[in-house]
């Protein structure tokens, strides 16, 4: 899958992504990321991407004209895209909440395009050049990097061949449905400070450890 994030401080976006899991996902080809400097797309000699809101207020809005330019560049003519491989997507807390549903849906296209925004939001008519828009929750961050990155590896890892073992992303937390949490799990020592590890995980039968697991499954405490 490509994915192009569009910033004005891409090396947050290249530093996180270049560790551990996503290093890996990159260098076995399963993800092209590109990240792009917004600033790189404004045409005057300071290279600005923000200025002040029409009506007053606090704090500066991002420009449309780089994004638009930047746009052009990356996603191609015809804007937003009409495709639905390839989906533009704001990063706002104005947009609809990222589940894990949403991630595997953003899983099975071929290529997104991350906007990333910072100052005190975005000119409205930045809107209107994206598909859609994804906040990361129900609060405000200084800007849309962490949300791009909390996009890249929500949907990485749910990549085929991205995770040790595919199977990791099929029975977990949010995978049956969106408020349901993972089974307990153990690992050594068999007991620790009074706390023993549940014996049916301890008996070595696939079926009984199955079926205890499926009896644990419990409610995610925000569920409603
Ligand atoms: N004034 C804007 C509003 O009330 O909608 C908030 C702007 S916020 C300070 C700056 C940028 O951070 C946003 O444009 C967005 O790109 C990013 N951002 C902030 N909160 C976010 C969230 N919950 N999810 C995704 N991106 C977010």
């Amino acid at each position: 899958m490509r994915i192009d994030v569009l910033t004005i401080f891409p090396n947050m976006v290249s530093d996180y992504c270049n560790e551990s899991i996503l290093k890996r996902a990159q260098q076995k080809k399963l993800l092209d990321l590109r990240v792009h400097n917004i600033r790189d797309y404004a045409t005057d000699k300071h290279h600005t991407t923000d200025d002040k809101p029409y009506g007053g207020g606090p704090g500066m809005l991002m420009k449309v004209e780089p994004i638009d330019r930047a746009l052009r560049k990356v996603a191609g003519r015809t804007l937003p895209p009409r495709t639905k491989k390839k989906q533009v997507i704001l990063l706002s807390p104005q947009g609809q909440f990222l589940t894990q549903a949403k991630a595997r849906e953003l899983a099975q296209l071929d290529q997104l395009i991350l906007v990333s925004g910072r100052y005190e939001g975005f000119d409205e008519r930045i809107r209107s050049l994206v598909n859609q828009q994804i906040s990361i929750g129900p609060y405000v961050l200084t800007g849309g990097e962490l949300g791009a990155m909390v996009v890249i590896d929500a949907v990485t890892r749910l990549l085929p061949g991205v995770l040790g073992d595919d199977a990791s992303s099929v029975d977990e937390t949010f995978s049956h449905s969106p408020d349901q949490i993972e089974y307990p799990q153990y690992t050594r020592p068999e007991v620790y400070k009074g706390k023993r590890v549940p014996k049916e995980l301890l008996t070595g039968n696939h079926a009984d450890i199955a079926a205890w697991r499926k009896k644990q499954y419990r409610k995610h405490p925000s569920s409603i």
